[in-house]
């Protein structure tokens, strides 16, 4: 792979506070090499990309997905009913979407296994997609919430045993459901729907250490205050979906650097988009007044402004939730008032997730050293976060995979 050469680029680089004008930059073998205002002398040969006028974010990390789900169908359903095949299927359109999408990597929250063989499927270049960190199939407790796309245990020693075998599958991370669902599932309004913890306080906290013992960071499905205390105190990485904190959990949360990924986006797209895909009408009002409550991210904004660690996840394959539902979510962080500068609705969604999956220190931002991962915007992103939709181009290890919102055409391997 040859040198490319960045020039004249507005450089948003997810960690620093202000955009640079003007900036050159170097990469090389798929990293960023050099970063500066001054011109960067390269061979004669070298290509050369001006980007006037446009700016250069990193590539976006969506922090919540399920690759396995189509967002049309019911994710139950879905999920019990579909072959592998099928579900395979799913998985290699959201992979491409995902690109060009301008996310470069993601977190894959579990349907079944689905996740762990499409991150091996996009290591070996079977189908191009994004870097995939794959919990498999989440932990629930026998008969909890998602015990119909995950692994049930109960017991110290089972979920020992579980993670353990989660472990020895391959997964990078371990998600645990430790709450009940706060909708149920549409075609069964009212259903597993309870504030209490799913789990023992013995159950995670074994859960946890055999997690951390095993070198596996531990997510946590909580939507109550009673579940995100009992998943805090426990010693989780991070939460999902986020609830009303109380003051205690907040401080808890700081002292421990447990991260928060907010999900916005699926009852919000559910209430606009929920009629073409045939949600009944009463579940659509139920979503539409849940949307449009003044207080629905009163506890993520209160555990934001104390300073507690925010990621970007749309829970993707939720119905009328795809892949570009991340720029949604990403504008719905500020509309809700998790955030008020969309330079750190950016930072959420680059270097933060990045140091949420503990790979930071590789790829998550624009400096020296780190893997190339970058998108190409035409209008600023500053001015309006939507403006990250269908981008210019998108780059994933110093190559471009996307442009202009679509997936470029792979190289023919054995032709050329
Ligand atoms: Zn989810």
């Amino acid at each position: 792979m040859g040198d490319l050469l960045i020039q004249n680029a507005r450089l948003i680089d997810g960690v620093s506070d202000e955009p640079r004008d003007g900036m050159n930059i170097l990469v090389r073998d798929g990293k960023f090499e050099t970063i500066s205002s001054e011109p960067i002398d390269v061979s004669e040969g070298t290509d050369r990309l001006d980007l006037a006028g446009k700016t250069l974010i990193p590539g976006l990390f969506d922090s919540h997905a399920h690759l396995a789900w189509d967002a049309l169908q019911d994710i139950q359903l879905q999920s019990q009913n579909d072959s592998t095949a099928l579900a395979a299927m799913k998985c290699t359109l959201n992979m491409r979407r995902y690109l060009e999408t301008g996310v470069t990597t993601i977190r894959d929250l579990g349907v079944h296994w689905l996740g762990v063989e499409s991150r091996n499927a996009a290591v070996a270049g079977t189908v191009p997609g994004p870097r995939i960190l794959a919990s498999g199939p989440p932990i629930t407790t026998t008969g909890g919430h998602c015990w119909w796309c995950g692994v049930e245990a109960d017991g110290p020693d089972g979920v020992r045993q579980m993670v353990r075998d989660l472990a020895k599958g391959g997964v990078d991370l371990i998600k645990v459901i430790a709450t009940q669902a706060s909708l149920g599932s549409f075609l069964f309004p009212g259903s597993a729907s309870t504030p209490n913890p799913s789990f023992t306080d013995a159950e995670l906290k074994a859960l946890v250490d055999e997690s951390h013992n095993l070198g596996r960071k531990v997510t946590a499905h909580a939507t109550t205050p009673e579940g995100a205390r009992q998943v805090v105190e426990a010693g989780i990485d991070s939460i999902e979906h986020g609830t009303d904190f109380t003051d205690e959990t907040i401080e808890l949360m700081l002292e421990k650097g447990t991260f928060v990924i907010p999900t916005f986006s699926a009852s919000w797209m559910q209430a606009h988009h929920g009629h073409e895909i045939g949600i009944p009408p009463a579940e659509i009002e139920r979503r539409k007044k849940m949307i449009a409550d003044p207080d629905r991210a009163r506890g993520v904004a209160r555990a934001a402004a104390a300073g507690v660690n925010m990621a970007v996840g749309t829970d993707q394959g939720s119905p009328c939730t795809p892949p570009a539902a991340l720029i949604n979510e990403m504008a719905l962080h500020m509309e809700y008032g998790v955030v008020d500068d969309p330079m750190q609705v950016i930072k959420n969604a680059t270097a933060s997730a990045a140091k949420l999956c503990g790979i930071d220190s590789f790829v998550g931002s624009v400096q020296p050293g780190l893997v190339a991962d970058f998108v190409v915007v035409a209008k600023d992103p500053l001015e309006d976060l939507r403006n990250l939709y269908a981008p210019a181009m998108v780059y994933k290890e110093g190559q471009m995979v996307a442009r202009d919102g679509a997936l470029l055409p792979e190289n023919p391997l054995f032709f050329a």
